[in-house]
């Protein structure tokens, strides 16, 4: 059957009037941010005061893109005969944005929260050199790190907290009681000041009478 003629046009304003009346979905980027969901995978930050350089997560990261340079110090006993220990001094930490696939692992493995993701995404260069962000940039990022979301209210206590609950209650219960000890000896002192001074007070009297 031959099209009839002027239904194409027909069709084609049709489509022109449902989309009119849709709510437009285009982002003005970058006139208007975008809205970031809150999980967003942008850089990656370097909480620096966290970081062991237990390595973790440079050998775990599948592109090997993370550069951990370190050097061993020796910390003199904390007490009198005790042993020295070593620890570890972060010299260098990099990663190489060029080659990162973004899979999260190595902020998953770090035991010591020492790496987050930040939703900035706003960090392209014009040389690949420079999308190898070295410990100073990384831990930039870090300001840029949201607040992590709020506890679930009905949720179980953590055992940290609990333990850090129960040393902090046993302080508060030894200030106490240090604190009524040392005002029971200050009353006890006081009485015993004033059982001293009274016989004197007393014997004044009689003296002045005999005289
Ligand atoms: S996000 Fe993945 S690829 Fe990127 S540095 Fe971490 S482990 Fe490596
Ligand atoms: S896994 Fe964490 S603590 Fe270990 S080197 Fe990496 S950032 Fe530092």
């Amino acid at each position: 059957m031959p099209p009839i003629p002027g239904s194409g046009l027909a069709k084609g304003l049709a489509v022109t009037l449902r989309t009119m009346t849709k709510k437009t979905v285009t982002e003005q980027y970058p006139d208007v941010q975008p809205e970031l969901p809150p999980r967003t995978r942008g850089v990656i930050g370097l909480f620096e005061e966290n970081c062991t350089v237990c390595m973790l997560c440079a050998r775990e990261c599948p592109d090997w893109c993370i550069y951990i340079d370190s050097h061993k110090e020796t910390v003199p006993a904390a007490a009198p005969g005790g042993r020295e220990r070593s620890r570890n001094v972060l010299d260098r930490f990099a990663i190489d944005f060029s080659l990162c696939m973004y899979c999260g692992i190595c902020i998953e493995v770090c035991p010591f929260d020492a790496l987050f993701w930040s939703p900035e995404f706003e960090y392209s260069e014009t040389d690949i050199r420079d999308l190898t962000h070295e410990r100073d940039k990384l831990r930039e990022w870090m300001w840029t790190v949201p607040a992590p979301p709020a506890l679930d209210p009905g949720a179980e206590e953590p055992k940290e907290l609990a333990a850090a609950r129960k040393t902090a209650d046993k302080l508060v219960a030894q200030r106490e009681a240090a604190e009524q000890k040392a005002a029971e000896r200050e009353a006890a002192e006081q009485e015993a000041a004033e059982r001293e001074a009274a016989p004197r007070d007393t014997a004044r009297p009689e003296q002045e009478g005999r005289e």
